[in-house]
């Protein structure tokens, strides 16, 4: 075979959240179209794709030089194509585009679905590309999309956020909020169940604000039973969930529903209403509270998780003593404990009262100790019980062991037993706890 008639191959690097590895999976699926098959490895590769996010100083740094890197593979084949995509790509676009000159392609969030034209046409011309739309666009559907993991899909119900917290570059750089039509959703998730997936996670920046951007739109509850219905699917996921539009409708329609997953992400952010509210979070911690009370008394049992930001700007030691006192008093499963990180082009980047790191990591530190003593003691209840697992393969770090997740979504590991299958939900009883993993024996 000479070397026109290689198949040709693509790498992606993919940084942040769920939202972004749903992305790569449709830039995936747009080069496979293409013919193009994947690679694990960025040496050899014609196309590699950066896909980034800008939610965290550190994780832009790192990106950079990342995409640094790529330059020696660039020199050493020059009909390599290198795109970056993302949030990052949106916010820096024309700025990245001059600083990195062998990156042939800046392609912004919006515009994620043009990518199989473009390499089309780079592939032609060998040209440069930056296509950055400022206007939100659906994303088209019918967009193929290659999915890794063969048993849990993202399904992506909305895009962009309207929240504007003052710490949060997202609405910048993912747009306004813009709701897919429930019929769409539901029909993907049909096929989804068609083609063998069990757990289904349905994905936006603020997933309880489904629909309010179209006066008589379907709500989050009314999706939520809808796809609860579809046949097929074992477990329903979502995030991220805003705890100011959560509300009775979509608690009672959990509660009343098959398959969706008794565990609710909730991102407190911060236990003190001075720092909410130079958050912009729109809630008060005794709102907080009292849903918390709400959630716990429709579906005892449930789950709760939290996102934490330590050392927003002006927060005293009394603010943050708030905090832990919240944290203490709920007792969350977990919670995704942050830095603040000064993003420019965001109203927190300008107040007064900066905290120097020496401090956020000090109160960090101090948050994690109280939390990870709350995760081990609620997982330690949970010794001598039996819990309903979806097998999700393998354990990564030994291949005797299998690994799981509960409804409630903790991981549990087992010995592997030879009759579970991927995709499967069992029984595990539950033999030891740890901080973030429980460990059983198959039922
Ligand atoms: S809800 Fe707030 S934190 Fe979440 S994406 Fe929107 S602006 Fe950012």
């Amino acid at each position: 075979m000479n070397d026109d008639n290689k198949q040709k191959s693509y790498h992606t690097i993919t940084y942040g959240c769920q939202m972004n590895e749903n992305d790569t999976e449709r830039l995936a699926g747009q080069l496979k179209a293409l013919g193009y098959a994947e690679t694990d490895r960025p040496d050899g590769a014609d196309v590699i794709l950066v896909n980034t996010c800008c939610v965290r100083e550190s994780a832009e740094k790192k990106i950079h030089g990342k995409i640094g890197e790529l330059k020696r593979l660039k020199a050493s084949n020059p009909n390599l194509i290198i795109g970056v995509t993302g949030c990052m790509a949106q916010k820096d676009r024309d700025k990245l585009f001059k600083r990195a000159p062998h990156v042939d392609l800046v392609l912004g969030t919006h515009n994620l679905h043009q990518l199989g034209e473009i390499i089309t046409d780079i592939g032609r011309s060998r040209g440069r590309v930056l296509a950055v739309w400022d206007q939100a666009e659906r994303l088209a559907p019918g967009v193929p999309t290659i999915r890794k993991n063969k048993i849990s899909a993202w399904l992506p119900i909305m895009y962009g956020c309207n929240n504007f917290c003052t710490y949060c570059i997202v609405p910048y750089v993912r747009g306004r909020e813009r709701s897919r039509p429930l019929d769409e959703v539901v029909g993907e998730a049909a096929d989804l169940a068609s083609q063998g997936f069990r757990e289904l996670t349905l994905l936006g920046q603020n997933v309880n604000s489904y629909g309010k951007d179209e006066q008589g739109h379907a709500d989050f509850a009314d999706l939520l039973a809808a796809v609860d219905r579809v046949e097929g699917i074992a477990r329903i996921r979502y995030m991220t969930s805003h705890p100011r539009d959560m509300n009775t409708k979509v608690i009672d329609t959990i509660r009343r529903s098959r398959h969706i997953c008794e565990h609710f992400h909730l991102p407190i952010q911060a236990g003190s209403d001075a720092v909410l509210r130079a958050m912009n979070r729109g809630y008060t911690a005794a709102v907080y509270r009292s849903l918390v009370a709400e959630i716990r008394d429709a579906i005892p049992g449930a789950s709760l998780t939290t996102d934490i930001i330590v050392g927003f700007p002006g927060e005293t030691d009394e603010m943050f003593a708030d905090t832990l006192d919240l944290v203490e008093e709920i007792r969350f499963d977990a919670a995704y404990t942050f830095l603040y990180s000064q993003r420019s082009g965001t109203p927190a980047a300008d107040l007064p009262g900066q905290i120097p790191l020496a401090v956020k990591k000090e109160r960090l530190q101090r948050l994690m100790s109280l939390q990870n003593e709350a995760s081990l003691a609620i997982n330690r209840e949970l010794v001598g019980t039996e819990t309903e697992v979806l097998v999700e393969g393998e354990s990564k770090n030994d291949a005797n062991k299998m690994m799981g997740r509960t409804r409630t979504n903790k991981i549990v590991i087992w010995d592997r037993h030879g009759s579970e299958r991927t995709g499967d939900l069992a029984t595990v009883k539950i033999d030891a706890a740890q901080t973030w993993v429980l460990k059983g024996t198959l039922v």
